[in-house]
C-alpha cells in the first residue's frame, strides 16, 4: 500500500508550516478554526500576505474578479512587497483594471506605473490606463 501523503498544512495566520492537526498554531498561536471562520474576502486579502507565489497569485485574481474598490491598495502593496515578481506584478495589473474598470478614479494603476520597482510592472500599468479593454479580457 503507498504510504498516505500529508499535504503540507500552513498556519490561516502567520503561514508557517504547521502540524495539519493543530488546532493552534505552535507559531503565532492562532486558533485555526477561528481563522478558517472569516469571510472568502478577508481570507483572500490575507493571502496577499502568504509567503508561496502560487497561493498569492490566486487571491490576486480571485480579487480582481471581485472588482472592490477597496482590495486595490493591497493589490498595490502586495506588488511593492515584491518588486522582483513580474509575473505577479503583471497579474496585479491585470486584477486593478478590472477594479478600476468598475470603480474609475481609483489611481492604483497610476500609482503602480510611477512607483513599482519594475519596468515592465510601471510600462504595463501605463498600459493598462491607455487600453483598459486589453486588460480587463478573459485572455
Ligand atoms: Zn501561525
Amino acid at each position: 500500500m503507498a504510504p498516505v501523503v500529508q499535504k503540507p498544512h500552513f498556519c490561516l495566520g502567520c503561514f508557517a508550516l504547521i502540524p495539519a492537526e493543530a488546532r493552534v498554531c505552535p507559531c503565532c498561536g492562532a486558533d485555526q478554526a477561528r481563522l478558517e471562520a472569516r469571510d472568502y474576502r478577508a481570507k483572500l486579502l490575507h493571502a496577499l500576505l502568504h509567503p508561496l507565489s502560487e497561493v498569492r497569485m490566486r487571491a490576486i485574481i480571485a480579487l480582481g474578479w471581485r472588482g472592490e474598490a477597496d482590495t486595490a491598495e493591497a493589490l498595490v502593496n502586495c506588488a511593492m512587497r515584491h518588486p522582483l515578481d513580474v509575473v505577479q506584478g503583471l497579474e496585479i495589473v491585470r486584477s486593478l483594471s478590472r477594479i478600476e474598470s468598475r470603480n474609475p478614479g481609483l489611481g492604483m494603476l497610476a500609482r503602480l506605473s510611477k512607483s513599482h520597482p519594475a519596468h515592465a510592472v510601471r510600462t504595463a500599468a501605463m498600459d493598462a490606463m491607455n487600453r483598459p479593454n486589453a486588460w480587463t479580457q478573459e485572455n
